[in-house]
């Protein structure tokens, strides 16, 4: 390329760069032709800035249309391509065009990496740091970034054994002064159950910043400690840091867990008044679930009418969870018709209806309402629990007929079923969303992913080790009633956590005080 050529290219680079900054997509077409008239659309540089462009203007199809074109694709275009994707969610694209590259290097795996992580597919992402871990020949070791995706990934799957592989990597590599690597510790370690560690390594930081803190106060929001979240938030203020919004949304959530509805009332006023942060619809739905969950279920309701801005799908779900915990058929009704049209094809607003429906005892309802299901094309999102043993995650959902030690796991469950009832287990079937004999409930609820999970964790840990569950959605009357029962009989420390928060069960007794 000559010398003269090269301003020519960083102009355009500077004017796709002042697109992006304008977000205005009619100079972005005016610098897209001009640079196309001038020659320079083979430009491999200046091919991956027109990509970025593209994509800060979610203009997927164009950036697509660059890369095609683009017939010299380094590994630069690749990446572009790569990390728009990721941000779309649009994961099949992104791992296509990634199994596509011939060379990659550490910004290509760690977009794949945090494209996983990002997008729920946190095996995905943990198998394929594994991979890129045995790449030693090529110049591929892990950045922050990776590390930052893939502790995600761990603390989606509660995967601390792992995680705790991936602290001695950050520690050897000297990646523990980056501020953004340590509070994903401090998250992944919290999210793990293991809120201590997720303190000690708080506590063992240099220099803080407003999301480390949020990391800690979500931390003990999750577990129930309301209290102790709120008191965080005071020694974050009182360090001189402002509060981020989602500041407010652990602590709301932290509120909402501990059933602390004036503290969370009060904080809600605060965000406005003293911090000058005006309310997301996180904000609101977070409010409305602590209302809700607290069975203020009239005054859920109210707060909803008197919104600012327009409740979405998350302020209406937290309403229609809540009337699900409550059984509250009318409100369940006013929820639903509105997600219905937000959200036609979210299956678990329409369990979550009919199982309100099913608790009430209308079961022409709950056929209405799984016909509706049905005629719209939609399923049911199947109950899903995992547990790591000696490093492996073993996932489990309720008619899962594809783990080897399945007839192991269920004889064990109707056994401790068994023995369970004589001391006083009483299975909840009430749970179950069919109209059936007592029996065949009984059978249903025996099935439940969690309690599979537990079973396998009961063969598979020694003694003395806790056994560490997590689940995709909310834990039922019954798997709560009967983890509370095996951690007493069994003499064993069992932590579930499930979509909302964490459940430590010792002794016959969960730290969620049964309010989840
Ligand atoms: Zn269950
Ligand atoms: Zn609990």
């Amino acid at each position: 390329m000559s010398e003269e050529s090269n301003p020519t290219q960083r102009t355009y680079e500077h004017l796709i760069l002042s697109c992006i900054h304008q977000s205005s997509l009619v100079d972005a077409q005016w610098v897209h032709r001009h640079l196309h008239e001038n020659g320079f659309d083979q430009d491999p540089f200046l091919a991956t800035k027109l990509i970025n462009m593209y994509s800060s203007l979610d203009l997927i199809d164009d950036a697509r249309k660059v890369f095609d074109k683009t017939r010299k694709r380094t590994i630069y275009v690749y990446n572009a391509l790569v990390d728009m994707y990721a941000k779309f969610g649009c994961v099949a694209y992104a791992s296509a065009v990634f199994n596509q590259m011939a060379v990659k290097n550490v910004v290509s795996w760690s977009a794949m990496i945090a494209c996983y992580a990002k997008n729920g597919k946190a095996f995905e992402a943990l198998k394929l740091f594994r991979e890129m871990m045995l790449k030693t020949e090529e110049d591929v070791g892990p950045n922050s970034v990776t590390m930052v995706s893939v502790l995600q990934a761990c603390a989606a799957l509660a995967a601390l054994e792992q995680g705790k592989l991936i602290h001695g990597y950050i520690l050897r590599n000297g990646l523990d002064t980056i501020l953004p690597v340590i509070s994903a510790l401090v998250t992944m370690y919290a999210r793990c159950g293991k809120l201590e560690v997720a303190q000690q390594v708080f506590d063992g930081m240099d220099k803080r910043d407003v999301v480390s803190w949020n990391s800690l106060i979500s931390g003990f929001g999750a577990h129930g400690h309301g209290k102790k979240a709120i008191d965080i938030f005071k020694d974050m203020i009182s360090c001189g840091i402002s509060p981020s919004p989602v500041s407010f949304v652990s602590l709301l959530g932290a509120c909402s867990h501990a059933g602390l509805v004036d503290e969370g009332r009060a904080l809600f006023q605060a965000m406005r008044k003293e911090y000058g942060i005006i309310p997301s619809v996180e904000h609101y739905a977070s409010m409305v679930d602590l209302l809700g969950r607290a069975n203020k279920l009239e005054e859920a309701a109210k707060f909803i009418d008197d919104m600012r801005i327009e409740p979405g799908p998350k302020v209406w779900g937290s309403l229609l969870g809540s009337s699900r915990i409550h059984c509250n058929v009318e409100f369940a009704e006013r929820a639903s018709t509105k997600l219905f049209q937000l959200e036609p094809a979210n299956a678990g607003n329409y369990v979550l209806l009919a199982d309100t429906y099913a608790e009430a005892g209308k079961w022409d309802e709950v056929k209405r309402v799984k016909k509706l299901l049905e005629s719209r094309g939609l399923q049911k999102v199947p109950g899903r629990s995992w547990i790591e043993v000696k490093r492996q995650i073993h996932s489990f959902v309720s008619t899962d007929e594809f783990n080897p030690q399945i007839e192991q796991l269920h004889a064990l469950l109707c056994e401790l079923s068994s023995e369970m009832k004589e001391k006083g287990y009483v299975p909840q079937i009430k749970v179950v969303l069919y109209d059936l004999g007592e029996e065949e409930k009984e059978r249903i609820v025996l099935g439940h992913s969690e309690k599979l999970a537990l079973a396998f964790g009961l063969i598979n840990t020694s003694n003395a080790e806790p056994i560490r569950i997590t689940k995709n959605l909310r834990l039922c009357e019954d798997c709560h009633s009967f983890t509370k029962f095996i951690s007493k009989f069994a003499r064993k420390e069992i932590l579930v956590r499930d979509v909302n928060r964490f459940h430590h069960f010792r002794d016959g007794v969960c730290s969620c005080g049964d309010y989840w």
